[in-house]
């Protein structure tokens, strides 16, 4: 993937390109438009690496994926989750948002205890966070980082963006924090009104070797949803590994180097 950087500055010389050669209503529109569509495409796809280079998937060839819980922890379903998944045995990630830490610490210490990844989620999840100035976006993360080290005794290295959305503001606010931002390759819309075993349908009809599972320990569905899931998931023979021993989790520009 191109980065952001060199495809502006192609932009920039189509420009001017197109100012002393092309000078058209028509061409302008149209580099605006192809312009826009990349940034957008750039910020709303967390794989694309237009921004940021996240990891999204392990490796394609073998039959293991991955279940994260994004958004919790929740007092309404995070123990039953943690329960589902107990019974099967199969440990998951969870990104926490910082403010439900702080409001719910036995929780996250009982995700901890039942040997769950715990990833940084931010500290507000706000409705503006991917547009907040980059020292705030830090200070999030930083304080929700300080919070899961905390609980846990152990260095919190992964963070998932909130919404998925990358843009150059987040990847500012990131450096040098030493993060492995994560995506993911399946979404499940587990919070749409969409009945428990469609969802599930449409996850295994989706499903590759490799793929990082997005859930929702807040979604009103995820009981049933998530059983569903497991049970089908042991039916088919598929290994379900906690994301960071997934096989070949690497982002996008490592396997290309690799
Ligand atoms: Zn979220």
């Amino acid at each position: 993937m191109l980065k952001f950087r060199n495809v502006t500055l192609i932009f920039c010389l189509l420009a001017v390109l197109t100012a002393l050669f092309f000078s058209h209503l028509f061409v302008w529109l149209f580099l605006a438009i192809a312009y826009l569509g990349y940034i957008t495409y750039g910020a709303s796809v967390i794989s694309s690496g237009v921004f940021i280079s996240a990891r999204c998937h392990g490796n394609r060839n073998l039959k293991q994926v991955a279940l994260t819980f994004d958004d919790g922890p929740n007092p309404e379903n995070t123990l039953e989750v943690l329960s589902l998944l107990k019974n099967s045995g199969v440990r998951a990630a969870f990104f926490l948002i910082g403010r439900k830490i702080e409001k719910y610490p036995d929780l996250v210490f009982r995700i901890h205890q039942d040997g769950h990844l715990i990833g940084n989620h931010s500290l507000t999840h706000a409705d503006f966070f991917p547009v907040k100035p980059a020292a705030e976006i830090r200070g999030e993360l930083l304080e929700t980082r300080r919070l899961i080290e905390k609980i846990t005794g152990e260095p919190n290295l992964y963070f998932r963006p909130p919404f998925g959305v990358t843009n150059p503001i987040i990847a500012k606010a990131l450096k040098g924090l030493d993060f492995q931002v994560t995506g993911w390759s399946i979404r499940s819309f587990d919070l749409s009104r969409q009945k428990p075993e469609i969802i599930v349908e449409r996850i295994l009809s989706k499903l590759k070797g490799g793929d990082v599972i997005l859930l929702h320990d807040t979604s009103p569905q995820i009981l049933p949803i998530l059983n569903k899931l497991l049970i089908n998931l042991k039916l088919r023979d598929w290994e379900v590994v906690r994301l960071d021993k997934l096989q070949g989790y690497l982002n996008k520009e490592k396997e290309k180097t690799e």
